[in-house]
């Protein structure tokens, strides 16, 4: 494929064109779709999109390659705002032990849990560690992927939390996709703290962050703030630390119960509160009026076997402008972002195009890229996917199928389904 190239007819050509911002309420439902519709591709950026007879009139002449999407959609490449990508083993033998009703606590008493995945991924070498994650990166990509936030968590120490930030950087050297590396070393409190968390929480500030931070490991920094892990002083704390060393700010909020999370983010001016299922309504009201996004990742619950979503329904018509992830970790093995679609639609009682909206340009927000991806518009990168479906609902509609048939990055196809 040439650097410079057109795609026409489009079914549906899904622009997202707008405010180069999260959006909120109706505007969640404007997805700027063209019938019949194409776009022009030079240097990897996008040079115009619009209805394909004007497109061809406008740049036939010049010969440039013609790619007929044949009356398939095409779209943004799904930006993924949360994850945990990289990490060593499996556990999913903890699938028999939540059907037969066993707790969380009991899970981590045979041995199951985040600290059965802390375990192994101290002890993988590194060359397992990237390779383990580098399967996982791959599979995302063919699901439809061009972005995707990564964050560490399962050292909760030194060396391995670095570790992990390392493999990041060396994954977004090795595969075409952009990775967003987020340091989450208050995941958990590390077991050499047990019941010492405010000793754990003065050495990521004193020991962890400060290196992190010279080495430019990562652009955000995230806490687990919840009952039983980090208290709302406690993660204020860690992020108004990384905060000074200029990084920006993502929060595991009121996931579990209501931990006044939601009002932190608010507080300390986070771009994104994360879950949120049960936030309070002061909580949401504050994130609404300092505009912090909500990442809402269903396939949380959905792996728990809890009935716990979010209420993406009422999130957005409150105004929070709503973003969406797969959550990948070993409790919740989830790699594709239509997957993820289709559950905040029979889950969360979110539209398909507000569901859309949530996979591309608000979670290219709330990973600090809408300027850059998330929407298909002149002078954006040509980060575009197309899907063998007529229309966008068909994507939550036709779950547990990969609709996916080509992956563009920056303008090279860097995933194609083989034809039959
Ligand atoms: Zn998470």
């Amino acid at each position: 494929m040439a650097d410079d190239f057109l795609i026409v007819h489009a079914s549906e050509l899904l622009t997202l064109r707008g405010p180069r911002r999260a959006r909120q309420k109706t505007e969640m439902s404007e997805l700027g779709a063209i019938p019949d519709g194409a776009l022009a591709v030079s240097g990897g950026v996008i040079i115009d999109v619009g209805r394909t007879d004007s497109i061809l009139r406008g740049h036939a002449a010049t010969g440039v390659e013609q790619i007929d999407a044949d009356g398939k959609i095409v779209m943004p490449g799904f930006v993924d705002c949360h994850t945990h990508l990289v990490y060593a083993g499996s556990r999913e033998f903890e699938l028999e032990l939540k059907a037969k009703g066993k707790s969380y606590m009991q899970i981590m008493q045979e041995g199951g849990g985040i600290y059965r995945t802390v375990r192994d991924t101290r002890a993988a070498p590194w060359k397992d560690l990237f390779h383990q994650s580098a399967k996982r990166l791959e599979s995302m990509i063919a699901h439809g992927s061009t972005t995707v936030e990564v964050k560490s968590g399962y050292g909760l120490d030194k060396t391995v939390e670095i570790r992990m930030l390392e493999t990041i950087r060396r994954l977004a050297e090795d595969y075409p996709v952009t990775l967003v590396p987020t340091y989450l070393g208050a995941h958990a409190v590390a077991p050499e703290y047990e019941g010492k968390p405010d000793q754990y929480i003065d050495f990521m500030i004193d020991e962890v962050m400060p290196e992190i931070s010279k080495r430019k490991l990562a652009q955000f920094c995230d806490v687990f703030c919840e009952k039983g892990v980090f208290n709302v002083e406690q993660a204020r704390k860690v992020l108004l630390a990384a905060k000074s060393l200029g990084m920006k700010l993502k929060i595991h909020a009121d996931e579990l119960s209501s931990s006044r999370g939601a009002e932190l983010a608010a507080e300390v001016r986070a771009v994104s509160a994360e879950h949120l299922a049960k936030p309070s309504d002061d909580g949401i009201m504050a994130m609404a009026r300092k505009d912090v996004i909500g990442a809402l990742l269903p396939a949380t619950p959905y792996s728990s076997m809890s009935k716990d979503y979010a209420d993406g329904r009422r999130l957005i018509d409150l105004g929070v402008p709503v973003a969406l992830g797969t959550d990948l970790n070993p409790n919740c093995w989830n790699e594709s972002m239509q997957f993820t679609i289709s559950l905040a639609c029979h889950k969360m009682r979110m539209t398909p195009a507000e569901a859309v909206t949530a996979a591309t340009m608000n979670a290219a927000a709330a990973v600090g890229l809408e300027k850059r991806v998330g929407s298909l518009e002149r002078g954006k990168k040509a980060d575009i996917i197309m899907l063998d479906a007529p229309t966008h609902a068909h994507i939550p509609y036709r779950f547990g199928t990969n609709l996916c048939t080509r992956v563009i990055k920056e303008g090279k196809t860097i995933w194609e389904r083989e034809p039959f």
